[in-house]
């Protein structure tokens, strides 16, 4: 096809990957990015972790709170009266989806569930912790040694680095007082380990966090051609996928500034929009498979943050070692986190994906004079992530009856732990009870975060192999009976997993891209 034109809805790191691969493989494609939200950052979807100024920072992050921005939800001449309400607040950087205001989705069973509404989406806000799926987590439809190049080249696409404060001596010692508790039950290779994460280690110690710039790459390169065939509308909202039988012809988008809609032609739409919000796009659109927005599945996740006690770290690093760390630390006091470890997910003998983040100070503020408010060795926020076992009655449903905020079908969320993962919840939970009392003290005893907290949404438009009505898409993330129909993101993992998933979804995107330039070229 010459010159075909893609239509990307969303400009996370899935819609950032699929424009790469694709424009990197078809140079002669346009690709439209659309992105409801804001540009925050001069480089578009830059980590907001990057900025250094905590005011910038602040602001970064409540330009992404969609339907809870305040000022910036004013200046856009959005209405006020849109409020958190209730117990529940969303992380910076993103907004509740039932957040009690009008048009606010209804998720009572998964109330902590949210969105970015940002250029990077929640990639401009994440963590950046990227492993890779293992045994039964990843998909049994795509062989080992192809599935491996793919995950290489999500890592590439991502910046991953496995040995990130490698050198840190207390993240070291960290890891050493872990091992003695934990090694002897785990299996070779999945032990205790440094987490591997999405960013760029800088001299002075520190890290660039990565986010759907990186992933764009030359695409924002004004001096690179690729950046001539690229397109990034921001504050733009595809509000349709428009439709001529099984084939798609385009969008229709409403630029939100004006509120003037027109029509986007399209030769192929890739809707990379969340694992809500691109279902509903799709509902909306009128392609409605029986699984759409069915088997929805997140990390139940117990938490804890432990101040590090003198004597056992003193048995692995020194005096010394403190120091320098904490000189390094003085360099980058923008971004608490120092060292981050990880015991990997394993079959049958650890089915958790644990992360230990070490920081200078707990993520919640301590009276000062209570016990453990001043620790010279600082803390560490451990978390056990679970499997939630995919069921069709965990779902995102509709109701074009009921308009949300957008005017879009608005959701209902219903969703529910069983006996299954109650069993792992508490065996998570006695774990975290050992890894507390191996590393210090409690300062947040360990505790299940409400349903929706992971902020890992899987399954809602998951893969199958074969299209037997409990998948949404094919293996190359092709919705079925649709030929140029793709979409992308957690949405698409169909296994119960434990990981952390991103760099997973980047994979299924690198193969779905692929397979888009490969039938353009032909
Ligand atoms: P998103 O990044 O959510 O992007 C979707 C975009 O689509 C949004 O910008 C949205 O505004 C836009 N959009 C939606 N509807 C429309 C529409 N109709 N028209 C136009 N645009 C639309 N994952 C990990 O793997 N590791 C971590 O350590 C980690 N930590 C996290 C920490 C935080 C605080 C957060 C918020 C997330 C974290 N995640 C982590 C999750 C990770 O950020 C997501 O997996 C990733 O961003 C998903 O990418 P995506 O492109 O599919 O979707």
């Amino acid at each position: 096809m010459s010159n075909p034109t893609i239509a990307i809805v969303g400009s996370g790191p899935i819609g950032s990957t699929y424009a790469r691969v694709l424009l990197e493989q078809v140079p002669n494609a346009r690709v439209v990015m659309f992105e409801a939200g804001p540009q925050l950052t001069d480089v578009p979807g830059e980590s907001v972790r990057n900025i250094p100024d905590p005011a910038e920072k602040a602001r970064a992050r409540e330009m992404s709170q969609g339907p809870q921005a305040g000022a910036y939800r004013e200046s856009l001449g959005i209405p006020a009266g849109t409020v958190t309400e209730g117990m529940f607040t969303a992380r910076q950087g993103t907004h509740l989806l039932d957040f009690g205001g009008a048009g606010s989705a209804h998720a009572l069973s998964f109330p902590a569930a949210a969105a970015a509404t940002n250029v990077g989406g929640q990639g401009a806000h994440w963590t950046c912790a990227t492993p890779s799926p293992a045994f039964s987590e990843k998909l049994p439809f795509i062989a080992d040694d192809e599935w491996d190049g793919l995950i290489e080249d999500a890592k590439q696409l991502l910046h991953v680095h496995s040995a990130a404060f490698a050198d840190s001596k207390v993240g070291e010692a960290i890891r050493s007082l872990l091992d003695e508790e934990f090694g002897a039950e785990l299996p070779d290779g999945y032990g205790v380990g440094t987490l591997p994460v999405a960013g760029d280690p800088q001299p002075d110690g520190s890290v660039r966090w990565a986010g759907a710039d990186v992933v764009l790459g030359p695409l924002i390169d004004k001096d690179n051609p690729l950046s001539k065939q690229f397109e990034l509308r921001y504050l733009t909202l595809v509000r349709r996928v428009e439709l001529d039988g099984q084939r798609v012809t385009g969008v229709t988008v409403q630029d939100l500034r004006t509120g003037e809609a027109s029509f986007v032609a399209a030769d192929i739409v890739v809707v990379a929009a969340d694992a809500f919000r691109s279902p509903q796009l799709l509902w909306a659109s009128g392609v409605r498979p029986q699984a759409l927005g069915h088997y929805l599945t997140e990390h139940p996740v117990v938490i804890s943050t432990v101040a590090l006690d003198a004597e056992k770290m003193g048995r692995f690093a020194t005096d010394e070692d403190l120091k320098v760390e904490l000189a390094r630390r003085a360099l980058n006091s923008a971004d608490p986190v120092a060292a981050v470890n990880r015991i990997p997910f394993s079959e049958p003998e650890h089915p958790f994906s644990v992360q230990v983040m070490y920081t200078e100070t707990t993520p919640f503020p301590m009276e000062p004079g209570t016990p453990y408010s001043e620790n010279r060795w600082g803390y560490v926020n451990m978390g056990y992530g679970l499997r939630k076992h995919p069921r069709f009655e965990d779902a995102v449903t509709f109701d074009e009856n009921e308009p949300d905020y957008r005017g879009f079908p608005n959701m209902t969320i219903d969703y529910a732990l069983t006996e299954r993962e109650e069993t792992e919840i508490a065996q998570a939970t006695e774990r975290l009870r050992r890894a507390g009392k191996a590393l210090g003290v409690f300062v947040a005893e360990p505790r299940l975060m409400p349903n929706g907290s992971s902020l890992h949404y899987q399954g809602t438009l998951r893969m199958g192999a074969t299209d037997d009505g409990t998948s949404v898409a094919d293996p190359w993330s092709k919705v079925w009976g649709y030929e140029n129909l793709v979409v992308g993101g957690n949405a698409l993992i169909p296994t119960a997993t434990a990981m952390n998933p991103t760099l997973m979804s980047v994979a299924i995107a690198v193969r779905g891209a692929r397979k888009v330039a490969e039938e353009l070229g032909s």
